[in-house]
């Protein structure tokens, strides 16, 4: 071990701040701060003045609360919050978000949404995961370095109230608060650990390209007994068209689009098949190590089609029929060349040169971790606090923030830390967070903004 920090008065710090951590996590996931449009945005107000009050009772004094007015309307509200360290010492910038998901359906749930419940060592409830363990990671390592003596580095504290819905504000917010939020290492704590006991950091994300696709053969609907032959109707052809986009082992086969294997954890097929619940006899589609498919070569769904419902279907050869796709963009691809390569294929692939044309489309850019000093330090960091080896991750989803962090900021060291693990179930019913894992990670960020100063 490089660094032989002695751990007692770090976990006797933590042990110190643990229950009220705990008890302030509790009442911030009691605010249904669900920043969805169609919930009480009064609800992000009060879970925004709460983090307010709990950052004011972890020594932090210079705490605004930001609702940034764009050109696309009014942000929800934000904290951005700092606290001076030693003159000279470097800036940490911590991230986390305070709004969350909607609670979805009741019945996905063993317990209300918004009453966190402890069973088995885990807290259940919308949020207590994600991210508002972000918020209390954050808040705790505060605590414990006072507890152990002050801060050993300047700490900034950026805690968003609209990640859930894909940040609409966040690039012009980080221009307008540029000064405020300018840092020399910024940690994430918002992503999820490899599993239970296996700390991480998550070093690659996928991007995402959203087209929608409309299929035309026909400049109006025909008799299918009169007219049915000469002519495929659309779905047939959209069906046709679709099936393209991947080959006979079911990997991505649209030319120009780019991925990788160099995975660092193994992911077991049986793994796999049980936590998605892949049906018996359904084989895997792709090549390459399931890690490297999940995280680091493209994927593409269909995730919507437009047709004539069975119900109204009647003998017609269907003209015109509409769909989505969802195409996850292999970290170092830039989105707009993927979706490029994507419209390309598509319109070259048209089957019976039917009429391809396109409607709106959302880019989404990946990010990749470039090696830096303070990525060793965080692993460390992790090592120590877990007592076992981190292992690099990527995510198969995106967030799309952090690769605009990385370009209004290219010069902070990014770190993107997990709260979560595999049975946290972030956006679904009965998430849940696992409370010791939640200790180690609190320990963890103690440890590192400590070694930061060093
Ligand atoms: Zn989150």
């Amino acid at each position: 071990m490089e660094n032989m920090t002695d751990l007692a008065p770090f976990n006797a710090a933590i042990d110190a701040v643990l229950p009220g951590i705990r008890s302030d996590l509790e009442d911030l996931v009691r605010i249904p701060s669900v920043s969805s449009p169609a919930f009480d945005q009064a609800e992000l107000d009060r879970s925004a003045s709460k983090v307010k009050e709990i950052l004011e009772a972890s020594g932090v004094s210079d705490i605004d609360i930001i609702s940034l007015e764009t050109e696309t309307g009014r942000g929800r509200p934000a904290i951005l919050a700092h606290r001076p360290g030693p003159e000279g010492g470097p800036t940490v910038l911590l991230y986390a978000h305070h709004d969350v998901q909607p609670p979805g359906d009741r019945s996905t749930w063993d317990t209300e949404p918004f009453e966190p419940v402890e069973k088995d060592g885990r807290l259940y409830g919308r949020g207590t995961a994600d991210d508002k363990a972000g918020v209390l990671v954050h808040v705790g390592a505060l605590r414990a370095l006072d507890a152990m003596g002050g801060l050993p580095v300047s700490v900034s504290l950026f805690i968003e109230g609209e990640e859930e819905i894909g940040s609409p504000t966040f690039v012009d917010f980080l221009h307008a608060h540029r000064e405020q939020l300018k840092a020399d290492v910024i940690v994430v704590a918002d992503s999820t650990n490899w599993k239970v006991g296996i700390p991480s950091l998550t070093t690659s994300l996928r991007g995402l390209v959203g087209l929608e696709v409309t299929v035309d053969v026909l400049d109006h609907a025909l008799h299918s007994g009169m007219y049915g032959g000469p002519v495929l109707d659309a779905v047939t052809v959209a069906s046709r068209l679709i099936a393209t986009l991947h080959d006979e082992d079911g990997a991505v086969a649209v030319d120009g689009l780019h991925g990788y294997d160099r995975a660092q954890v193994d992911y077991p097929e049986g793994q796999l098949r049980a936590d998605m619940g892949v049906l018996e006899g359904v084989e895997l589609a792709g090549r390459g190590s399931i890690a490297s498919r999940l995280w680091t070569q493209p994927a593409l769904a269909v995730i919507g089609f437009d047709a004539t419902p069975v119900e109204t279907s009647s003998n017609t050869l269907i003209p015109s029929c509409r769909f989505e796709l969802s195409l996850r963009v292999a970290p170092g691809q830039d989105p707009a060349d993927a979706h490029d390569a994507l419209t390309k294929h598509l319109v070259d692939h048209a089957p019976f040169g039917a009429r391809v044309s396109f409607g709106g489309r959302e880019l989404g850019p990946a990010f990749q971790a470039v090696e830096t000093d303070v990525m060793k330090t965080a692993r460390q960091a992790l090592a120590d606090a877990w007592q076992a080896e981190p292992v690099d991750i990527g995510v198969g989803g995106s967030i799309p923030f952090i690769a605009d962090l990385a370009d209004v900021f290219p010069e902070a060291k990014i770190l993107v830390t997990g709260i979560e693990d595999p049975d946290t179930r972030a956006h679904a019913g009965n998430e849940s967070l696992h409370l010791e894992e939640f200790r180690r990670a609190i320990l963890a960020e103690t440890i590192l903004l400590t070694r930061l100063a060093e």
